[in-house]
């Protein structure tokens, strides 16, 4: 039978953290559908459409892997896709709280899917999305830390914005 997970978030925009979770879920899962959350309770750089480009065009080497957009209730859209797994990655222990919490709650909703959470890479323990969107709106480089096609629509939003950004810096450890 084909074991199929789910890896949701935000991914505002994907970055080597999340390309690095996708990757290691591809390799112990058949299928691993990377689900975008289209309205996040986040202040978002990227819009819904544009997230989802973005991390297809990261991703379009893992044969295994998709990209979809959810605005469901995640266990709903796992549900609803066949799958059984939700994935999530853990960098710090902070992570962990929430993490555990919306574990129970989403076992709550549907004991029939269980959530496995994978460790950061070291190189990645820092990296959060609001990091890298802190980066660039301040002007400096995040292409280290993000897939070149990030990169690029990084340097184009950059671009367009006016100099400097009317932006309040913000970067909680959790995105
Ligand atoms: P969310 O809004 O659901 O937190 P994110 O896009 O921020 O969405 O993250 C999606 C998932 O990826 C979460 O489980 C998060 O913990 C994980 N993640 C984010 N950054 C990293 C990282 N650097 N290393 C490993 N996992 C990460």
């Amino acid at each position: 039978m084909t074991k199929t997970a789910v890896y949701p978030g935000s991914f505002d925009p994907i970055h080597l953290g999340h390309v690095d979770i996708t990757q290691r879920s591809a390799s112990l899962f058949d299928r691993v559908i990377v689900a975008v959350y289209n309205r996040p309770n986040k202040r978002l750089m990227f819009t819904s459409e544009q997230r989802v480009a973005l991390a297809r065009e990261a991703l379009q080497d893992f044969p295994n892997v998709e990209v979809c957009l959810y605005g469901d209730l995640t266990v709903a859209f796992a549900r609803q896709i066949g799958a059984s797994v939700l994935v999530r990655g853990l960098r710090v222990i902070s992570d962990f709280e929430l993490e555990y919490q919306m574990a129970l709650t989403n076992n709550q909703l549907d004991p029939n899917i269980e959530t496995v959470c994978l460790m950061t890479h070291k190189d990645y323990a820092f990296l959060t999305s609001s990091i890298v969107k802190e980066i660039t709106l301040l002007g400096g480089d995040a292409s280290a830390l993000v897939p070149p096609n990030v990169a690029s629509a990084l340097r184009a939003l950059r671009e367009s914005l006016p100099d400097p950004v009317d932006f309040t810096p913000g970067v909680s450890v959790r995105d």
